[in-house]
């Protein structure tokens, strides 16, 4: 038998649809193990028709985890850009967006926000304000209207994709799925094809999906943003997240300082001036007590 290489479109359980060439197949790992994830690339060999074993795993650029009762899961690999999907209304949690430009910053993926539904104008100014914090980090902020002008929303994020792996994430509402059923025309049938594949019947959005939208371009749609798996990064990981934070660390009057409560630490001395977002100092002090809390 020959080994053949390809792609983890989407996982479930210790079950792998992997897309190879133009065919997809179901796939197993060997043993209880169930470290693949969506958006590998590995070696498998063919057991049937339509079947197969995972051999081994490609080395990964990337990878992303999902949160999983105080542990850190894999996700997805081999991402190179992640989406955050806001919009106008409902409202979005900073929180939440917060949270994954983390995720995306310690896997060193580049992040950038989606503003949807540009044509509730009423709620533009304001939604514009809230986001004005994440573009002044440095963050791309897109503003498009998925369902009013989706041939222009067609058209800025394609280029933008080409080429690169790009994870999509959003709170329920946002507009996600318009968005993908936007970039990816067939993605309802792939999705039912995807779940009936892995058995998993109901489940159809539960579960990481990787759509490819040419030879060298893949778009992932993940239904779980509240549930980045940030309990694996450890204190130095975590103040690097944060990239306001760079220009103030190594300045603390104590060299290991944590950022918390520590007299003369630089990072608290630029949220008192204001340079640091409270919000921001505040997410990373939750953080840093996640990661006391976790299970191995
Ligand atoms: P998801 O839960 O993030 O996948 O969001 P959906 O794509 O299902 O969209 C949620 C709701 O927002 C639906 O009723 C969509 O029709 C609506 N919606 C999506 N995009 C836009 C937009 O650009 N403008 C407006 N006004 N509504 C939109
Ligand atoms: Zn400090």
């Amino acid at each position: 038998m020959t080994r053949e290489q390809g792609t983890v479109i989407a996982a479930h359980g210790r079950h792998y649809l992997v897309q190879a060439g133009e065919h997809k197949v179901q796939c197993v790992t060997r043993g209880k193990k169930s470290d693949v994830a969506t958006g590998d690339i590995v070696h498998w060999k063919r057991t049937s028709p339509d079947q197969g074993v995972i051999e081994s795993i490609a080395e990964r650029k990337t990878l992303l985890y999902r949160s999983d009762q105080y542990k850190s899961k894999l996700l997805a690999a081999n991402v190179t850009q992640l989406f955050i999907v806001v919009a106008t209304q409902p409202g979005f949690s900073d929180d939440l967006v917060s949270r994954a430009l983390v995720a995306a910053e310690a896997g060193g993926i580049a992040a950038h926000i989606i503003l949807n539904k540009v044509d509730i104008e009423e709620l533009l100014a304001p939604t514009r304000q809230r986001l004005a914090m994440y573009a002044n980090l440095g963050y791309p902020v897109h503003e498009l209207s998925a369902k009013s002008m989706p041939e222009q929303a067609k058209e800025l994020l394609q280029p933008l994709m080409q080429g690169q792996s790009s994870i999509l994430i959003g709170q329920s509402g946002m507009g996600k799925s318009s968005l993908i059923n936007l970039l990816v025309p067939d993605a309802e049938l792939a999705t039912r094809e995807i779940s009936a594949a892995l058995n998993s019947g109901k489940h159809t959005t539960t579960f990481t999906r990787l759509f490819m939208t040419g030879n060298d371009t893949a778009i992932i749609d993940s239904p779980g943003f509240q549930e980045f798996g940030l309990y694996h990064l450890s204190e130095g990981m975590l103040e690097r997240a944060f990239r306001e934070f760079g220009p103030h660390l190594g300045h603390c009057k104590f060299y290991n300082c944590h950022h918390l409560t520590e007299p003369g630490c630089a990072v608290l001395g630029a949220v008192e001036a204001g340079e640091i977002a409270p919000l921001r100092h505040a997410l990373y002090q939750q953080l840093v007590h996640e990661s006391s809390q976790k299970l191995y």
